[in-house]
C-alpha cells in the first residue's frame, strides 16, 4: 500500500482562523499532541510574524522529535533567517516558502511579471538550501494559476533544491476534476517532477476540500496538508481527521495509507477545540458529538443486531472510550497519578498535587469523574503558569432572584499579593460579573462572543465558558472551566484579560530589547 505523508498546519494555517489566539504553553500542548497522533510534519508557525511567533516555533522545534517541524516564510531573506533562528535546533528542520502563482495574485497582490516569480522563487530556495536539508514551495493559488505557467516554475523549484511542492487550493474554489487533473498534469508535464512530492493543501469554502484532496492523492500527491477539526482562515482547512479515515475505512477504494495513530484523533480534536475555543459542531464527520449516534428506531434496531448494518466507523477506532468512567470519590492519589500519566501528562511535583487538591474537590461535589473532567483539570494545571498570571479569581458572589437586578461581587488575587474586591449589578448574573470584574481591572472592555457549555453529560457534567472579547482594541479569547457556569464565565473573562496583559507585557519585553 503506497504511504502519504501527513502535514499538519493547526498551528500556523489553524491559528489563522478567526479569534484564534494560541500562547506558547498552549502551541506546545498541541505539538505534542500532533507528534503523539503521528504526524509527518508539522508546520509550527510563521517565525518572521513576530519575535513571540519565533519563539513559539523554537520551542516547538527543540521539544518535538519524531515529527518533522517546520515553519512558513515569504521568499525574503529575513524571513528565511527568522525561520532558521528558530526551526536550527530542530532535528529535522525543513523550511516552507511560498509565493502566488495565478494571474490575479500576480497582477494586484504581488505587482510582479511572471518572470520575476519564478526567479525570486529560483534565488530564495538557493538562499534557503543554503541552511535547510529540506525546501517546501508553495505556489499559492496554484488551482487558479495557469497550467503552464505552473509546470515551468515547478521544474525551475525543482531544480533550484525544493523537494516538496505544493499546490494549494488556497481560496477553495477547485473542484475534485480540476484539482485531480492539476497535480495528474504536474505529473506528465514537469520533466524533474519524480525528484519531488507533490502536495496538496485544501480549503473548504465550497465545501469540498476533503475531496479535493482525496482526487489529488489519487493524481500523485504524496503529502496531505489540513488541520484538525478543520479550523483555519474563513471555512478551513481539509480536516485531517476525515481524510485520515476516509482512506483507512475505504483502503478498498484508495489503497493508500497514512502513518496517524488513529485512536488518537478524539483526544486531539478535542484538545484543539478546547485550547483554540472553536467548538466542533455535533454534526461534524469523524469527531462530531452525534458522529456514531443512531438515533431512528430502524437504524438502532440495526445496529444491535449487526453494527455494520449502519455502522462504517467504530467510535472505538478514533479513541471515543465508551466506558468513560475512571475514577471515583475514594480513588487515591496513587490512582490519581497513574491516570494522569497514562493520559500522556507530564507534570511536576507540585502540579500534580494541586491537579489532585481540584479532582477531590470535585469529586466532592460530583459522582462520577469522567476521563474528560481529568483532562480539564490537567490541561488546566499544564497551561497554568503561562495563563493565569496576572489576575486570579478568588471568589465571585452572585445574588439572582427573579424580581430584582443581579448583583454581583468578586474578589481577584493581583501578582503583588493583594486582593481585589468590587460589586455591580447588571441585567443578569453574567453581565454583572462581567460588569464588576470590568471595574476591578480598570479597563474598557467590550464582549464579542460568549458562549457555555458542558464538559461531559450529566447533570452535574462540569461547565466550560468561552469569551471572546476585545480590551485595549484587541481582540482575545479566553477560556474558563468549573462546576458552576458562572465561576467559569468569571474565570473565562480573566483568563481573556490575562492573555492580553502578557501579550502586550510581551511586546514591551522584546521592544526594549532590541
Ligand atoms: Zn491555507
Amino acid at each position: 500500500m503506497r504511504k502519504i505523508d501527513i502535514f499538519d498546519t493547526t498551528l500556523r494555517d489553524g491559528e489563522q482562523s478567526a479569534g484564534v489566539n494560541l500562547n506558547t504553553a498552549e502551541k506546545l500542548e498541541i505539538a505534542k499532541q500532533l507528534e503523539r497522533f503521528g504526524v509527518d510534519v508539522m508546520e509550527a508557525g510563521f517565525p518572521a510574524a513576530s519575535p513571540g511567533d519565533l519563539d513559539a516555533v523554537r520551542q516547538i522545534a527543540s521539544t518535538i522529535k519524531n515529527s518533522s517541524v517546520t515553519g512558513l516564510a515569504r521568499l525574503v531573506k529575513s524571513d528565511i533567517d527568522a525561520a532558521w533562528e528558530a526551526l536550527k535546533v530542530a532535528e529535522c528542520p525543513r523550511l516552507h516558502v511560498f509565493i502566488a502563482t495565478s494571474p490575479i495574485h500576480m497582477t494586484y497582490k504581488l505587482k510582479q511579471t511572471p518572470e520575476q516569480v519564478v526567479e525570486t522563487t529560483v534565488q530564495a530556495i538557493k538562499y534557503a538550501k543554503q541552511f535547510f536539508p529540506i525546501v517546501q514551495w508553495s505556489a499559492e493559488d496554484a488551482s487558479r494559476s495557469d497550467p503552464d505557467f505552473l509546470a515551468h516554475i515547478v521544474e525551475q523549484a525543482i531544480k533550484a533544491g525544493a523537494s516538496v511542492i505544493n499546490l494549494p487550493d488556497t481560496v477553495g474554489y477547485a473542484t475534485p476534476q480540476e484539482y485531480g487533473a492539476m497535480f495528474k498534469y504536474m505529473k506528465e508535464n514537469v520533466p524533474n517532477v519524480d525528484q519531488v512530492k507533490l502536495s496538496t493543501h485544501c480549503h473548504n469554502d465550497l465545501g469540498m476540500a476533503v475531496a479535493n484532496t482525496l482526487a489529488a492523492i489519487e493524481n500523485g500527491a504524496d503529502q496531505v496538508e489540513g488541520t484538525i477539526n478543520g479550523i483555519g482562515e474563513r471555512a478551513g482547512n481539509v480536516a485531517l481527521e476525515e481524510v485520515a479515515v476516509a482512506l483507512y475505512t475505504r483502503k478498498d477504494a484508495y489503497d493508500i495509507q497514512s502513518g496517524l495513530t488513529l485512536n488518537e484523533i478524539k483526544r486531539t480534536s478535542q484538545l484543539v477545540s478546547q485550547l483554540t475555543g472553536m467548538a466542533i459542531q455535533a454534526n461534524k464527520a469523524v469527531v462530531g458529538k452525534n458522529a456514531f449516534a443512531h438515533e431512528s428506531g430502524i437504524h438502532q434496531d440495526g445496529v444491535l443486531k449487526e453494527p455494520t448494518t449502519y455502522e462504517i466507523i467504530t467510535p472505538e477506532l478514533i479513541g471515543e472510550e465508551s466506558n468513560n468512567l475512571v475514577l471515583g470519590k475514594h480513588s487515591g492519589r496513587h490512582a490519581f497519578n497513574d491516570r494522569a500519566k497514562s493520559m500522556g501528562f507530564q507534570l511536576d511535583k507540585e502540579a500534580l498535587n494541586q491537579a489532585f487538591k481540584e479532582f477531590k474537590q470535585l469529586a466532592d461535589r460530583k459522582k462520577e469523574i469522567t476521563s474528560e473532567d481529568l483532562w480539564t483539570i490537567l490541561t488546566q494545571q499544564q497551561l497554568k503558569d503561562e495563563d493565569a498570571a496576572i489576575y486570579e479569581l478568588e471568589s465571585v458572589q452572585v445574588h439572582y432572584g427573579t424580581e430584582d437586578s443581579p448583583m454581583a461581587t468578586a474578589r481577584v488575587k493581583v501578582p503583588d499579593g493583594r486582593i481585589l474586591e468590587d460589586a455591580c449589578n447588571g441585567a443578569g448574573s453574567v453581565e454583572a460579573i462581567f460588569n464588576t470584574l470590568e471595574r476591578i481591572i480598570d479597563g474598557k472592555v467590550h464582549v464579542l462572543d460568549y458562549r457555555v457549555s458542558s464538559i461531559g453529560k450529566g447533570r452535574d457534567a462540569l461547565g466550560e465558558a468561552v469569551i471572546n472579547l476585545t480590551f485595549n482594541g484587541e481582540e482575545f479569547t479566553g477560556r474558563g472551566a468549573a462546576q458552576d457556569v458562572l465561576e467559569a464565565s468569571a474565570k473565562a473573562y480573566l483568563n481573556a484579560i490575562n492573555r492580553n496583559l502578557l501579550q502586550s507585557k510581551m511586546k514591551q519585553l522584546i521592544s526594549t530589547s532590541v
